[in-house]
């Protein structure tokens, strides 16, 4: 018997929108081609664990054929492009449908040109995709030397990019996404109702090695504003000053975060406009953000209903999977994936709800106001094992030990709704993006986590390194004293990261070696 390779597929949907007949297509694939199982990932995609080699073409046949597409999933190109899914119609809050039309426009303009990906899956057939004409003029645009003419490819030449680039969209007051860890953050601005433009911010990212500290997490700083006409070409103008200055000798150092901390950002910021021929004005004022979930039943505001469905790791699996296809079948549900690997049914008239409670509630499939806090909220990459690169478990290990740190903050007296943002990764690449979480546990070895505090339930900080080298067995005599501390000097309504802020790691330390037990 010869070898038999097996392959990841990830898919690309910017804003995590995902047809009906794609899902099915996906849902289908999982079972035919995959290990029966789907796993939305933590930017709104789908991955395809276990497709062996001899299926590789008819799985990315079946999904390009199904409105799907996998064009710049991976590789040191712009990556799928993030946008905040809630469904909202446009007429109810409009900055929805700008921030999710702006996520599909950006993935356009920046898609490679060069039919190769068609002549590779599918034989030359190209598949008819529809462009906006503002798009493509900005793909075209030479104006100020930023295209490589004659080349198939006019904005990443022969070279590409230095590494892989991400981007997200969001809307005021909202950070589901995350946005400022990607390498450019946008943020819709609206005045009086009406869309005006663009705060822009660029240089985030959450990768960095082990005992490495030229690598490290990175918030995306401040760019400034821009008119809505010119986005697109500010985001040209980013992604060609990191083609042409990121550095391509050493990819630890070649995210675009490295070159604005090597070069600050007023010159970085300075580079990019000479690219755009304009300047940046300041930064519109937004109102303060929050990092909704969008669980449960929430009104669209065109008379249809959505339901957020809590996926525990983004996982898809058995019974859940079935019933949550069973509903989105029955009723041709578009469905929207989340940057906390979960699931939206959308377009959802109320006649149909109680069908689709009692469906999902006969699987198994919870509420997510009825699974404990620290799960509504956590997430976790594959790591082991599924991901070459992961050091130790994340997916399959977080659910338990949820419930061990939820046993230790019962212990010390914590109530019992207490919320923590838990992320946890299986090596410090930070797929989870655990540099952002209120207790991040990133893997530093088998069965050990290096742990991460100070990040705040609105995502707009990021945590620092705590401890290394903290075993996974070692769980509960380490957080006791932690969460006790936490427990007897928190201010009323002060969240674990905000207290982890206020008192200093080194307060907490102390607290940890006084500590006598209860
Ligand atoms: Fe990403 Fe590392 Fe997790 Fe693999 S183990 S999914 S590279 S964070």
């Amino acid at each position: 018997a010869g070898k038999f390779y097996q392959f990841m597929m990830r898919t690309k949907q910017p804003a995590g929108t995902v047809p009906n007949k794609l899902y099915l297509t996906m849902d289908d694939l999982a079972d035919s081609h995959g290990n029966g199982t789907l796993r939305l990932t933590t930017r709104q995609t789908y991955q395809l664990h276990g497709i062996l080699k001899t299926d590789l073409k008819s799985t990315f046949q079946a999904v390009i054929r199904n409105m799907g597409s996998t064009l710049g999933a991976c590789g040191d190109i712009n990556r799928n492009v993030m946008a905040s899914p809630a469904p909202y119609a446009k007429n109810f809050k409009p900055e929805y449908a700008i921030a999710q039309e702006l996520a599909k426009d950006i993935g356009d303009l920046l898609a490679p040109q060069s039919g190769a990906y068609y002549d590779v899956w599918l034989d030359g057939e190209q598949v008819l995709t529809v462009e906006k004409p503002e798009v493509v003029a900005c793909r075209n645009d030479n104006r100020f030397g930023t295209n490589f003419e004659g080349s198939p490819e006019p904005i990443y030449g022969t070279q590409f990019l230095p590494r892989k680039f991400k981007i997200g969209v969001t809307v005021p007051g909202d950070n589901h996404i995350d946005f400022l860890t990607n390498d450019i953050g946008i943020c819709v601005v609206m005045k009086n109702g009406e869309h005006v433009g663009y705060n822009v911010y660029a240089g985030g990212g959450m990768g960095r090695s082990h005992r490495n500290n030229d690598t490290f997490p990175r918030l995306a700083s401040a760019l400034g504003f821009v008119g809505k006409d010119d986005i697109l070409y500010a985001v040209k103008a980013i992604a060609c000053a990191q083609r042409d200055y990121g550095r391509r000798d050493d990819r630890k150092q070649s995210r675009l975060k490295y070159l604005i901390h090597a070069w600050g950002v007023e010159k970085f910021k300075a580079v990019t406009e000479q690219y755009m021929g304009k300047a940046f004005q300041p930064l519109a004022d937004l109102p303060p953000f929050t990092m909704p979930t969008y669980h449960g039943w929430n009104e669209q505001g065109d008379g249809k209903l959505w339901y957020g469905v809590h996926v525990v790791n983004g996982r898809l699996r058995g019974d859940a999977k079935k019933a949550l296809r069973a509903v989105i079948e029955r009723y041709e549900l578009p469905v929207r994936l989340t940057a906390n690997q979960d699931l939206l049914l959308t377009d959802i008239d109320p006649a149909w709800k109680s069908d689709i409670v009692a469906t999902l509630t006969a699987a198994g499939v919870k509420d997510a106001s009825e699974i404990d806090a620290l799960d509504q909220i956590s997430i976790a990459c594959p790591a082991l094992p599924l991901c070459g690169l992961a050091i130790t478990e994340a997916e399959r290990g977080l659910p338990d030990i949820n419930k061990r740190l939820r046993d230790v903050m019962n212990k010390v007296g914590l109530p019992a709704d207490e919320q923590f943002l838990i992320r946890m990764t299986g090596c410090p690449n930070g797929c989870a993006r655990p540099y952002q979480a209120e207790l991040g546990f990133v893997g530093d070895g088998p069965g050990s986590y290096q742990i991460w505090m100070g990040g705040t339930s609105n995502l707009l900080k990021l945590a620092e390194p705590y401890a290394d080298k903290v075993k996974e067995g070692d769980f509960e005599t380490f957080f006791e004293p932690i969460f006790y501390a936490f427990k007897t000097g928190k201010n009323a309504d002060e969240r674990f990261g905000d207290w982890a802020n206020r008192v200093g790691f080194k307060a907490i330390k102390d607290a940890q070696e006084s500590y006598k037990g209860l």
